[in-house]
């Protein structure tokens, strides 16, 4: 093959415009060679979960129509990964592999040796930051060291906010490798599920570059300027919902931050909005952060005491939250939510995790997994930030005996009770005055209404203010940090 080829290793980057390693590949090379290598049990214990998998095969067919659009097909192979990118580099006549930086430390780990073993036999490789807005060590505080509280992290990072480059453009064409390259069917990477749960994903989901692009058009127009006081309302469309799509790379957070600066230009009033918009991209550059320099916060707390903490661990209590059988209307909507669509709201996700780690005393990495498994946006810098701050024992975190009232969570957060009727039909006939609290109705209203309790729709599962102090004196065990050992 005549002219330098480049391979462009696509991860959790699926897009073309505004990714740097696809743009220094063009920019560097004659041929462009993209692929992406399957290699789950190179992530463990964190492989990807059946809903990001569904999300991931939907977006890598995209990725592949959209490479071909511009002159390139994707080619897919199975791991590991090192033997594999050797072996195809040689096969095409590569003499250098790009790619985008991932920051899980499973992917760390294999991204260095992969370098190292890449170098060794004489390979060029560079890696980009394609997926935050400031690399997780680019922060520091006056001392050097990490932040642990998001405030002043996200002072630190708005400073810079202004020196952004301008995302960059999709390239206009690319040229493959004269000779084909063999490539696997999309089919025998085996990443939907064989068990059709995901039937509904479809109705609400586009994957890939182009449904992420809408997806931001549609809210910046719509919903940007009502983001404020919409967004913790889980009976609207007011989030922008674009969080499975910035997990796989399919739009990048400064493509995002743009838009949302361009839409001011055309709604000043949306200013403040937007700004609230921005801030919550601003917690997502704070997960990784933390995960960058607590790496062992997947799985341990990150704050020490609760190592100590007297979890339950039982796991019927587990399973009826699992399935949305706690009989808190909200929490059960929540979890129903996120079966149906892979989705759960944030607010909802709160109150849900709050019940499980609080009121049923369960571990917070037992919920850390579930969602792991259903959400497609899955992340784990996200989920491990979202489950430990809601847990009380992460950075920033909520203080452990602030214990969300699902009832009165509910009744703030949705106030027509459009989503409890949406995701819970057996409840449909209550009148809004017992809907969020059905044990407490008359009986002959639940009568009325066709609600059976322990039959339709189950009791609480839990009572409140007996488990909230029972939270509480859990809590009280671990409270004091643990003393030094005396030497
Ligand atoms: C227990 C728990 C688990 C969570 N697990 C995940 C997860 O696995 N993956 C995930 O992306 N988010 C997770 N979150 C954070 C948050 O719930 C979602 O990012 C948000 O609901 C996505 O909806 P959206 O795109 O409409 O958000 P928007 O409100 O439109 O926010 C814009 C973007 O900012 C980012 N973002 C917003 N809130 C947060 C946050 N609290 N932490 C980190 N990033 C944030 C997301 O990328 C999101 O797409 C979790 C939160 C909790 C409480």
């Amino acid at each position: 093959m005549s002219g330098t080829t480049t391979l462009v290793w696509f991860r959790r980057d699926l897009r073309l415009s505004d990714n740097p390693a696809l743009t220094a590949a063009v920019a560097d090379s004659d041929h462009v060679v993209a692929v992406y290598v399957h290699a789950p049990e190179e992530e463990i214990p964190w492989s990807p979960g059946a809903a990001t998998r569904w999300w991931l095969h939907h977006s890598l067919t995209a990725l592949d129509a959209a490479l071909r659009r511009k002159g390139v097909a994707l080619t897919l192979r199975r791991g590991p990964t090192l033997p594999t990118l050797i072996a195809l580099a040689r096969a095409a006549g590569a003499s250098k592999v790009v790619w985008n930086r991932l920051y899980d430390p499973a992917t760390v780990a294999r991204d260095t040796a992969v370098k190292t073993g890449l170098r060794d036999l004489g390979f060029e490789c560079e890696s980009y930051n394609a997926n935050l807005l400031h690399e997780p060590w680019e922060i520091r505080t006056g001392q050097g060291g990490p932040y642990r509280v998001f405030t002043p992290f996200w002072r630190a990072c708005q400073m810079r906010l202004d020196v952004q480059p301008a995302p960059l453009p999709a390239p206009r064409r690319l040229h493959g490798p004269s000779q084909p390259i063999d490539s696997l069917a999309l089919d025998e990477l085996d990443l939907l599920p064989k068990i059709p749960w995901d039937a509904a994903f479809s109705q609400h989901w586009s994957p890939g570059e182009r449904g992420a692009h809408q997806r931001l058009e549609e809210f910046c127009g719509e919903w940007l300027g009502r983001y404020d006081e919409g967004r913790n309302r889980p009976d609207l469309p007011a989030s922008s919902r674009l969080s499975p799509h910035l997990h796989f790379g399919e739009i990048s957070p400064r493509q995002c931050l743009v838009a949302a600066r361009n839409a001011i230009v055309e709604q000043p009033a949306a200013a403040k909005s937007a700004d609230s918009f921005i801030r919550e991209i601003g917690w997502r550059e704070f997960a990784y952060h933390l995960l960058h320099h607590y790496p062992h916060t997947p799985e341990q707390p990150l704050d020490e005491r609760f190592e100590r903490f007297p979890w339950v661990e039982s796991p019927a209590l587990l399973r009826a939250w699992q399935q949305g059988r706690t009989g808190y209307p909200i929490v059960d909507a929540g979890l129903r939510e996120l079966w149906t669509t892979g989705f759960m709201h944030n607010r909802v996700r709160m109150i849900v995790a709050s019940l499980l780690t609080k009121n049923l005393q369960q571990p917070w990495l037992a919920g850390a997994r579930w969602f792991w498994d259903t959400l497609v946006d899955a992340d784990l810098a996200a989920n491990t930030l979202g489950w430990q701050w809601t847990a009380g024992c992460g950075a920033d975190a909520a203080p452990f005996f602030r214990i969300f009232n699902p009832v009165l969570q509910a009744e703030r957060y949705d106030p027509a009770r459009v989503y409890i009727r949406r995701w819970l039909p057996e409840l449909t006939q209550l009148p809004d005055k017992w809907i969020h609290r059905p044990w407490e109705a008359p009986a002959e209203v639940l009568a009325q209404a066709g609600v059976t309790l322990g039959h339709t729709y189950p009791r609480p599962i839990v009572e409140l203010p007996a488990s909230r102090d029972a939270a509480l004196a859990a809590y009280a065990t671990i409270r004091e940090p643990v003393a030094p050992a005396r030497t």
